[in-house]
C-alpha cells in the first residue's frame, strides 16, 4: 500500500505566498525525481491542501504533478447552500482528496459525527477520497479516555456507510493535544491507537476492507526529525502535515525517509 503525505497549509497563507510555496514544492518535487524519490517507484502518494480559493493558482504551478487535498467539503450536494463548497465543485478543480472532520472544524465550528459522516458520502459520490481525521483532546486522554473517543468518532462517521466497502478510505489519527504542539505522539502510543481503529474499522466492515482499502496516516507536529519512527509503527501509512509543511525543504525532507 502506497504511503500518502498531506501538506495541511490551513488558512496560514495568502494568494502570493500559497503561489511561491507551491514553486519551492515543485523545484524540490521535480529535483528530488531526478535523484530518485519513491514517488517514482510508485511507493508514495503526496497531495497539497491549500486554501480551496487558490485551487486553481496552486494547480497550475503543480502542473498536474502534485495533487491537491481541500481542508473540507459540504455536507450537500448542490443547491440552496450558501457559502459551502460542493464535492463535485472541489473536482472541477482537481482536488482528489478531503480532509474531513479535522479537530479545528470539531471544535471551532461544532462539526458533529453526523455531519462528518455525510460529508463523507459527498466525497464517495464524488470520486473524492475522505480523510477522516479522528483524536482525543488533552483532557480526554488524561481521563483515560482516548479509545473510547476514537471509536466514537469511527462509528459516528462510518457505520452503516453505503459507500464503504467499495470506496478508499483514509483515517488520520490527530491527537489534538500534538497538533501545533511540538511534541508528537510516541510510537508505542501510536501502535495501541492504529491497532485500535484496525479493529474498530474491521469490524465495522471487514479486515478485508481494511486491508486493501484503508490507510491509517498520522497527524500532529510530525516533521523530518520524528517522521521515521511514526512511519515505522504498523499500520501507519503515511502523515499528514501542518506545520512542517510550509517549509518546502522540510517537507521533501520526510518524503525521501519513506523506504
Ligand atoms: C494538522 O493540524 O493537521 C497538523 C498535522 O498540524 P501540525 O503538523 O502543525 O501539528
Amino acid at each position: 500500500m502506497k504511503k500518502l503525505f498531506i501538506a495541511n497549509w490551513k488558512m496560514k497563507l495568502n494568494l502570493r505566498e500559497s503561489r511561491d510555496l507551491a514553486q519551492k514544492y515543485l523545484s524540490f518535487y521535480q529535483r528530488a525525481g531526478l535523484q530518485g524519490l519513491p514517488a517514482q517507484a510508485g511507493k508514495l502518494d503526496v497531495a497539497v491542501a491549500p486554501t480551496s480559493i487558490y485551487f486553481p493558482e496552486v494547480r497550475s504551478v503543480f502542473n498536474n504533478l502534485i495533487p491537491l487535498s481541500s481542508q473540507d467539503v459540504s455536507a450537500f450536494g448542490n443547491g440552496a447552500y450558501t457559502g459551502e463548497i460542493s464535492a463535485s465543485a472541489l473536482t472541477e478543480f482537481g482536488c482528489r482528496y478531503a480532509i474531513i472532520g479535522h479537530s479545528e472544524r470539531r471544535i471551532n465550528v461544532n462539526e458533529t459525527d453526523l455531519l462528518i459522516k455525510k460529508k463523507i458520502s459527498q466525497c464517495a459520490e464524488n470520486k473524492i477520497i475522505p480523510v477522516l481525521c479522528v483524536g482525543e483532546t488533552e483532557a480526554e486522554r488524561k481521563k483515560g479516555d482516548t479509545d473510547t473517543v476514537i471509536l466514537k468518532q469511527l462509528h459516528g462517521a462510518l457505520e452503516n456507510q453505503d459507500c464503504f466497502p467499495g470506496t478508499e478510505l483514509v483515517i488520520a489519527y490527530e491527537p489534538v493535544w500534538a497538533i501545533g504542539s511540538g511534541n508528537a505522539v510516541t510510537p508505542d502510543v501510536l501502535q495501541n491507537v492504529a491497532r485500535l481503529i484496525k479493529r474498530g474499522v474491521s469490524g465495522m466492515f471487514t479486515e478485508k476492507f481494511f486491508d486493501d482499502k484503508v490507510r491509517i496516516i498520522y497527524g500532529g507536529s510530525a516533521d523530518a526529525k520524528n517522521a521515521a519512527e511514526i512511519l515505522a509503527v504498523t499500520h501507519i501509512n503515511g502523515l499528514l502535515v501542518g506545520t512542517a509543511s510550509l517549509n518546502a525543504k522540510e517537507f521533501f525532507e520526510i518524503l525521501t525517509l519513506v523506504k
